[in-house]
């Protein structure tokens, strides 16, 4: 089954039910409205030359219309890029290349980013009143300098759209041309085992990587993260998170459309108010975030006045919880059943998940157990062999979710899936008697200082205790005498005073002595992706270089 099959047996099943609800836009949509929706800009798409195969990127916040493209794409079988809302000049010409991406759906603006004109940075050629052709589809379409391989542009914002690109209203009128009998032809030519997706990783690492996902890998994946929490057509499900991410774009929009349940949008970006509303106003029955959104949701100052009784499960993921917010989140926004997701774009995205019942020490301590069709092993970096249980290994998953390959990167490729099919991650973990696995920390960040394994994570969460310690990062550094040391990049609570003799007296007789951090530099910042995680490579960089 394709993604385009699964969408149409779903509005077969449940047509006059709610799919979607942009409450932003003030948008609704029954699923057969949403079919509706999705056939003509798919009939759109094809009018203007989009092909199987064909690179359409989408750039833009939480919309209607992100859901309607990934729908749309995937009827036709061209591959959607998902493009970062945060992304500028730069990553944007970095993404539009790497992929060779022939259509770009992009919105207007988004908060204090223009998109138009960041675009026409790239691609002058946009200001120029097109030659009529482009409009009505010529496979020529625009010749950009820049960026030689985009051939159409299609701006969602009517009003901000400029000479050189089609408007969405426009795309949708030219579905006119292609009738419903072609549009069926080309879906039933599909295969689940092709690629529809292009999403990059978060860059945490260096460059972003673009993994290169399938119908049955992504389709798959967001059956079982829903099924996991039992959602049904019964359910409506809140997503704060950006769809343009595998959480919003595969465990939200797919976990729901495999099962029928609603997508309901808070907002274009994060706001706890509106994420509040939307379920309290909606009867949400699931509700998904990352810890700091469930944070921000519990400490908004009215929370007391919005009804969460609907509420029964969700998905918290993307680092580990606090056991406090744990708690909280189940006792005071009635999420008995949320589970705790561990993944990466790799695998569609993800690997394990706590059940519903898993005891509250699991969802706070561990990621759950390996999903259903997946296969796990952990593994010393060193040798290759499988560790004990209970030991620190790199963790391998292996199965459907596993993506097609980087796009365009075969060595890349080669080194993240071996020949044996298993999937790298290059994160650390153990796992305990019942299976249920724990995230230590990534290789690439694990330090070793004369032979000694040092994982910074567990010098962080030490070095967090100090009352004057804010935040706190800890790197290796290269050393003649061992190899690499240890540095701790810290930054002070407001008012706090703290220095390296300090830090270093708080360490003697608490941590082992290879352990305590041999530098130490006050920062007020860390360097970090657009995603918001924190860049230790280049903390490297910068920290060999200033030691010489
Ligand atoms: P890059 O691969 O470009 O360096 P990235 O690995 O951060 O970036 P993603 O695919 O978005 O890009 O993130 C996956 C990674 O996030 C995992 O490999 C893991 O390190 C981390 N991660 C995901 N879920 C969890 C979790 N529940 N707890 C701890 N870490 C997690
Ligand atoms: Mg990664």
């Amino acid at each position: 089954q394709t993604i385009g099959d699964c969408f149409d047996a779903t509005v077969e099943r449940f047509p006059e039910q709610d799919a979607l609800i942009s409450r932003h836009q003030g948008l609704r949509y029954s699923w057969q409205q949403l079919q509706q929706a999705v056939d003509q800009a798919a009939r759109g798409l094809l009018a203007l030359g989009v092909a199987k195969g064909d690179r359409v990127g989408i750039w833009s916040p939480n919309c209607a219309e992100w859901t309607i493209t990934q729908f749309a794409t995937a009827k036709v079988g061209a591959i959607l890029v998902n493009i970062n809302p945060s992304y500028r000049t730069h990553e944007l010409e970095y993404a539009l290349k790497q992929s060779a991406t022939s259509t770009l759906i992009l919105q207007g603006s988004f908060k204090t980013s223009d998109y138009v004109a960041t675009l026409a940075e790239l691609v002058p050629e946009l200001r120029e009143a097109q030659a009529p052709e482009l409009r009505d589809g010529s496979p020529d379409g625009l010749a950009s300098a820049r960026l030689p391989e985009l051939k159409r542009v299609i701006c969602l914002d009517e009003e901000r759209a400029l000479p050189g690109m089609h408007s969405w209203s426009g795309l949708l009128a030219h579905a006119d041309r292609v009738d419903a009998d072609r549009l069926a032809e080309v879906q039933a030519g599909l295969e689940f085992d092709e690629p529809i997706n292009i999403q990059y990783t978060s860059g945490t690492t260096g460059a972003p990587k673009g993994a290169t996902l399938s119908h049955h890998n992504i389709l798959n994946n967001g059956f079982f993260v829903a099924r996991t929490m039992n959602l049904s057509e019964a359910d409506r499900m809140v997503i704060p998170v950006p769809l343009y991410h595998c959480f919003g774009m595969v465990m939200g929009n797919l976990g729901c459309v495999t099962h029928g349940a609603t997508m309901i949008y808070p907002g274009d970006g994060f706001d706890a108010q509106a994420t509040l509303e939307a379920v309290a106003e909606e009867r949400a029955t699931t509700l998904y975030g990352v810890p700091t959104m469930f944070i921000a949701e519990l400490e908004h100052p009215a929370f007391e006045r919005f009804d969460l009784s609907s509420l029964r499960t969700g998905i918290m993921a993307g680092s580990i919880c606090p056991i406090e917010v744990m708690r909280k989140v189940i006792d005071q926004m009635n999420m008995q059943d949320v589970t705790i997701c561990y993944g990466m774009t790799e695998t569609s995205p993800v690997s394990f998940q706590t059940q519903t019942d898993a005891p509250l020490e699991k969802r706070v301590t561990t990621v759950g157990t390996i999903h259903p069709h997946l296969e796990v092993k952990l593994v010393s970096p060193d040798t290759g062999a499988v560790v004990p249980r209970g030991e620190t290994g790199e963790l391998c998953t292996r199965g459907y979710s596993v993506m097609l390959g980087y796009w365009n990167n075969e060595e890349a490729t080669a080194k993240a899936i071996d020949a044996a099919g298993w999937m790298h991650t290059g994160d650390l973990a153990t796992m305990d008697e019942e299976g249920y696995v724990a995230i230590v920390g990534r290789i690439k960040d694990m330090i070793i200082r004369g032979g000694e394994n040092v994982y910074p994570r567990e010098i962080e969460d030490f070095l967090y205790t100090h009352p004057a310690i804010s935040d706190v990062q800890v790197i290796g550094v290269p050393d003649e005498k061992y190899g690499e040391e240890v540095m701790a990049w810290v930054k002070l609570s407001e008012g706090e005073e703290l220095d390296e003799e300090g830090l270093k007296a708080f360490c003697q007789g608490r941590i082992a002595h290879y352990k305590v951090p041999r530098y130490v530099k006050f920062v007020d910042a860390f360097p970090m992706t657009v995603t918001g995680k924190i860049q230790k490579y280049k903390m490297r960089e910068e920290a060999t270089h200033e030691l010489g």
